[in-house]
């Protein structure tokens, strides 16, 4: 073949693949070549593809900046690179891009120009995102009650964790309320579990209703059971949101014949408030709290019960013992 005829065969070997091949000479910073493929993917015409500029200014602008940066100290350094853009359209929408990019250098070793092909990678990233957002969704739901919306066990777990560790840092009460609906066993009985769980639906949604604070946790425990974990929250506070728990659980007013306590449906609470000290264990605060709830149920249900006397922290325990 002639050198004529070879330059034809490559011509069409490179107009006639997906990829957008270019050319840029790198002292002028000028288009040698962009192939006219170039136009049915973005729209703008072969031949308005003059300057480097051109390029970086067909960009979106979050990301021209850091790839433009990229690609010109690669190019110095005399590195192939390849980068993600989106590039913009002559109809003013927005395509992903990826550039491979090889750096060509002269006799001298000095940079001559820079050959590279444009791959349309939208799909690829389109993909990429939903499997994101399903990623997400798995995390979230992961950590969410799938029948109330609530957080369930396993977030609250994490969640006394890290707030435990905050408190004892911060010296700053930490307070817990766990719940559990009264005589919900006869609850199902009468009414049916789809009914059953429809309640403990609209006892997670009362409950977000009464703790507000944004750092404020509202998990399913188990079963008809509930936990929120109010992180700087003194007793005084607390003892207030269980109040609003109970309250808001009450406006649900929702039918319950069986139970002994009232005809609407009724929780009842234990709720403490510590101040932990280094060595103090979140089990031990959350079976003290338990037992308040056993309490509330002893005493008669829908109704609160506080500790006594504060919580007391093992720090407070030894100094009592040098006193
Ligand atoms: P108490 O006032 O002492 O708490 O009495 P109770 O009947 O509420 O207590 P018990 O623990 O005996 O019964 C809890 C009931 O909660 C039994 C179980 O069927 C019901 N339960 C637990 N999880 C679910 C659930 O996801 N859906 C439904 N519908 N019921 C549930
Ligand atoms: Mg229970
Ligand atoms: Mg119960």
């Amino acid at each position: 073949m002639s050198e004529v005829t070879d330059q034809a065969v490559y011509k069409t070997l490179l107009e006639s693949t997906r990829a957008i091949p270019w050319k840029i000479d790198w002292k002028t910073m000028t288009f040698a070549y962009i192939g006219p493929q170039i136009e049915s993917l973005l729209g703008w015409s072969q031949a308005s593809w003059v300057s480097a500029e051109d390029w970086a200014m067909r960009m979106h602008p979050d990301d021209r900046e850091k790839v433009v940066e990229f690609c010109i100290s690669q190019s110095q350094n005399g590195v192939d690179h390849e980068a993600d853009y989106r590039a913009l359209t002559a109809a003013g929408d927005y395509v992903w891009i990826r550039d491979v990019v090889h750096v060509i250098r002269d006799d001298y070793g000095e940079v001559d120009s820079l050959i590279g092909f444009m791959f349309d990678i939208s799909e690829r990233k389109k993909t990429e995102e939903q499997l994101l957002t399903l990623q997400k969704q798995l995390e979230e739901y992961s950590y969410k009650d799938g029948l109330t919306g609530v957080a369930n066990r396993r977030m609250f777990d994490t969640v006394l964790a890290s707030e435990w560790a905050n408190a004892q840092r911060t010296q700053q009460p930490l307070s817990l309320i766990l719940l559990d609906i009264d005589h919900f066993k006869q609850f199902n009985d009468h009414y049916g579990h789809i009914q059953g769980d429809d309640c403990l639906k609209s006892v997670g949604q009362a409950l977000s209703r009464a703790a507000s604070r944004p750092r404020d946790f509202v998990g399913r425990f188990g079963g008809e059971e509930f936990v929120l974990v109010l992180p700087e929250t003194d007793e005084a506070a607390a003892l207030h949101i269980a109040e609003r728990c109970r309250q808001q659980v009450r406006q649900q007013r929702i039918p319950h014949e069986r139970s002994a306590v009232s005809s609407l449906l009724t929780i009842s609470l234990g709720v403490g408030t510590i101040v932990p000290g280094a060595h103090d264990r979140p089990l031990d605060f959350l079976n003290s709290v338990d037992k308040l709830l056993y309490q509330a149920k002893q005493r008669g249900r829908d109704r609160l019960e506080v500790a006594r006397t504060p919580a007391r922290s093992t720090q407070d325990d030894a100094a009592d013992a040098r006193a």
